[in-house]
């Protein structure tokens, strides 16, 4: 256990970020109190009936009332309308951070809306499951994952290294990126195989409509492995491709000329290209843990 680092931290949002880091909060003994406040009546009943933060509040004002540090945990899309809601609730001096999946974005919406008297810092953990709600989070998540944060401009150096020792405390490797930089990168490792995932199961669905075969029964271990992630929650994915437009669609070009090069390939027997690509993309994800 470690010297609590904020009096009182509210979680706004209950699934499966949030949750995740109440626990890891409650683990370390990061804050005095932690407030939470979801949207939906089910999960702030569900949150109060498995213990899920320190006290459930049934709007986001209340509980962001004298908190030290506010978590927007909430789909990106919903990002500026909850900022909108807590602005006027929020205690000078505090920090607020969000850990939306796109950044550029969530600044545009959400810096706006803050009072000039709170400090306003970005964060994305690289830390998730398939799985989503308030029951589905747990202590472990961001144990030795990334946890990247985006200071805005002029941002106070007090607030961001407390916020740094957060993440570090709830066991993530901590380092700061600027938010084109990051969102760009995620739509890379993160944002295109989430829709090449979904698009690989839409395609397996479409072809046993077609053969009455059974595909999806059977389907082999490289389907199971490749589709996990298309099991993630629609809502936060449908907000991550509507905010994350430009570097989406940058990504899914560069994909889709590589894709057709295979194609033509395999069309014209072309071995020694696919042997060349297979050995060099091989070599690079065997690099990666
Ligand atoms: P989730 O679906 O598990 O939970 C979202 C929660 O937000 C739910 O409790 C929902 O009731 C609540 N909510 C929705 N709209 C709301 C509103 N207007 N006001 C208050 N509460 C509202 O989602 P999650 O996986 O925890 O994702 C939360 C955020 O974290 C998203 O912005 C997502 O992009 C980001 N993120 C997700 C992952 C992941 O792998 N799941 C990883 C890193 C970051």
């Amino acid at each position: 256990m470690s010297a609590p680092i904020y009096d009182r931290i509210a979680l706004i949002g209950l699934g499966l970020i949030a949750s995740s880091m109440f626990w890891a909060i409650k683990r370390a003994g990061l804050a005095g109190e932690v407030t939470g406040y979801a949207r939906s009546e089910e999960t702030r009943n569900t949150a109060r009936r498995i213990g899920l933060c320190d006290r459930v509040c049934d709007s986001a004002v209340e509980a962001v009332e004298g908190a030290d540090l506010v978590v927007l945990a909430v789909p990106v899309g919903a990002m500026g309308t909850v900022a909108r809601e807590i602005a006027k609730a929020l205690k000078p001096g505090a920090t607020v951070t969000d850990v939306g999946s796109v950044k550029k974005h969530v600044i545009e919406v959400v810096g706006p809306e803050l009072p000039k008297d709170v400090h306003f810092i970005p964060a994305h953990p690289l830390a998730g499951t398939e799985h989503s709600g308030p029951e589905s989070g747990f202590a472990e998540l961001f144990d030795n994952r990334w946890c990247l944060l985006v200071p805005v401009e002029n941002c106070a150096p007090e607030p961001l290294a407390r916020l740094r020792t957060l993440w570090e405390r709830m066991g993530a490797n901590v380092d700061e990126m600027d938010p084109e930089h990051h969102d760009l990168v995620l739509a890379v490792t993160s944002h295109a195989p989430h829709l090449i995932a979904y698009t690989m199961v839409g395609v397996a669905d479409d072809l046993r409509r077609v053969t009455d075969s059974e595909v999806i029964k059977y389907s082999a271990a490289g389907f199971r492995d490749f589709t996990r992630i298309a099991a993630s929650d629609p809502t936060m994915w449908r907000d991550v491709f509507l905010t994350n437009k430009e570097a989406t669609l940058e990504i899914l070009g560069r994909f889709t000329e590589e894709l057709f090069a295979l194609q033509r390939a395999i069309r014209i027997g072309d071995g020694q290209h696919l042997f060349d690509y297979f050995t060099r993309t091989r070599a690079i994800r065997r690099g990666i843990i």
